[in-house]
């Protein structure tokens, strides 16, 4: 399980991935902050003394729904920062989650948190767009 393979990439390559997985980490935890505070600022003009958990918040507000699944969002986005510095500490950033083989820079580049190269990741979205239809 020691088989230390960066890929790809070298040292300096890694340390600007980095930088970036952990300014995006800092960007999204202050989104999720800001979207949480507005949420519950509208809780509160709707005068819910109780604190409600979140399904039960959007049935309260209902056009709610929208920055809920922002959150929702923005939570996943950010654990899958968090993945991705894992795997730059275990050696094992820039390898697909799933089969295994280098995500290409470029992929890197544009998406830091990318875990998955572009095969799997479409296979994944398709899975996920039939699997939930009518998300908008
Ligand atoms: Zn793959």
């Amino acid at each position: 399980m020691n088989t230390m393979k960066l890929c790809c990439l070298n040292q300096s390559q890694l340390k600007g991935l980095k930088n970036e997985l952990l300014i995006l980490h800092e960007q999204l935890q202050a989104d999720l902050q800001a979207e949480q505070s507005d949420q519950q600022e509208e809780l509160r003009q709707l005068n819910c003394t109780e604190v409600l958990d979140r399904s039960e918040a959007a049935a309260v507000t209902g056009h709610n729904l929208t920055s809920l699944s922002h959150i929702k969002q923005l939570e996943e986005e950010i654990r899958e920062c968090q993945n991705a510095l894992q795997r730059i500490e275990s050696g094992h950033y820039g390898c697909c989650e799933q089969c295994g083989e280098v995500i290409e820079l470029n992929r890197l580049m544009a998406n830091p948190a990318a875990v998955l190269c572009v095969g799997c990741q479409s296979r994944d979205e398709l899975h996920r767009t039939r699997g939930s239809a009518s998300c908008f």
